[in-house]
């Protein structure tokens, strides 16, 4: 078996390989039923297994309340930029957007294309380096929702806090942050994630959303955009991704294994102090984010010297550390941290940079 690599990519990103291994081993006769899981009618009753057991899973892992609806979903969670709106105006003709980074972009433009949209905070003029504090928001009682990211996957931001609204329905881009902690679901509307980061693979989506806000799409949405279709479905209006809603559900058994949420997130939490102490432990590296609102899942950094980056790169590939280079908006480097990112993963990115920063430095 060839040897695996520390692979930092933002997405899609490292998965665990114990899935990887169990995913393996099941992949041509899942269970003696004869059949790859990815051959499989979603209605019989194999995958209807696997699915029911995998939504059970996340509602146990995230503790899930009564009076939401899982959806297991494609289109990534560019395609939430637009049913969100699609789905949450509710007859209403604004919504409220904080701008917090490159995804909170992207979704502040698509809103665009069906509403008003109130910036109800920016940190544009810090260059996104930072979250906003809570009493920076301004949020009129006229919009039918708001709508922030809390961890900007391309700046590394994440807020310390979850944005109060006075009862309007929160809406969540948790592409890249979603299952690295507890997480009060009872605080949001809508949480949507794009697998790819720290879910599963690429080509599901996961959508966490509340019953009373199902129902009211927009005139003209199409049912693949409408919420109720694919919650009176089960997820199964039309074909479901159902090879990557199988991988997600190991990725959920295996978070289970891991000890849950509350595991993941003391063991993220010591990855990320751990390479933030040796980013500001040396001259040579930077992280421009605030500290209170760095990022434990997506680690920018820059070299003293970007005339450097491309050999810190080769080096670091050479040693088995893949995926580094920053987001081309950003520049640098970055190293994306997920949960299936062992610590030992970490060790040695801090090893490889402290002899890198003596050889060049
Ligand atoms: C990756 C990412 C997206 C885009 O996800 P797709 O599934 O590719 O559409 C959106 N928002 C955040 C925060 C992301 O990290």
């Amino acid at each position: 078996m060839m040897a695996r690599v520390f692979n930092f990519s933002a997405g899609p990103a490292v998965l665990p390989e114990e899935v990887l291994r169990q995913a393996q081993e099941e992949l041509p006769d899942w269970h003696g039923s004869g059949m790859c899981v990815a051959e499989m009618s979603h209605r019989g009753k194999e995958f209807v297994s696997i699915a029911e057991q995998a939504e059970a899973d996340l509602r146990a892992l995230l503790a899930v309340p009564d009076g939401y609806r899982v959806l297991f979903l494609q289109g990534g969670a560019s395609s939430q930029f637009a049913m969100v709106p699609m789905n949450l105006l509710r007859g209403g003709d604004k919504a409220a957007y904080l701008n917090t980074g490159s995804w909170s972009e992207k979704a502040i433009a698509e809103a665009k294309r069906f509403c008003a949209v109130e910036i109800a905070a920016s940190t544009e003029d810090t260059r996104f380096t930072r979250a906003p504090t809570p009493d920076e928001l301004t949020l009129s009682d006229k919009a039918a929702y708001v709508h922030y990211t809390p961890n900007e996957t391309i700046e590394g931001v994440e807020f310390p806090f979850i944005p109060e609204t006075g009862g309007m329905p929160l809406a969540a881009d948790m592409s890249s942050t979603l299952l690295s902690r507890p997480l009060e679901v009872s605080r949001y509307g809508v949480i949507y994630a794009g697998a790819q980061k720290n879910i599963g693979p690429a080509g599901l989506t996961v959508v966490i959303v509340r019953e009373d806000l199902i129902g009211r799409s927009l005139a003209g949405t199409p049912a693949m955009f409408d919420y109720k279709t694919h919650a009176d479905a089960g997820s199964m209006y039309n074909t479901p991704p159902t090879y990557a809603w199988y991988l997600a559900g190991l990725v959920f058994q295996w978070l289970k294994r891991q000890g849950g949420l509350a595991a993941m997130a003391a063991i993220n939490a010591r990855k990320a102090e751990a390479l933030y102490a040796a980013v500001d432990a040396s001259g040579f590296y930077t992280n421009p984010v605030e500290p209170a609102c760095r990022s434990r899942m997506n680690v920018p950094f820059t070299l003293a010297d970007p005339g450097l980056d491309q050999t810190f790169l080769t080096e670091a590939k050479a040693a088995g550390l893949v995926t580094l280079k920053g987001h081309r908006s950003v520049g640098g480097m970055r190293a994306s941290i997920y949960n299936a990112m062992p610590e030992e993963g970490v060790r040695a990115l801090i090893v490889f940079m402290q002899e890198f920063e003596r050889k060049y430095g």
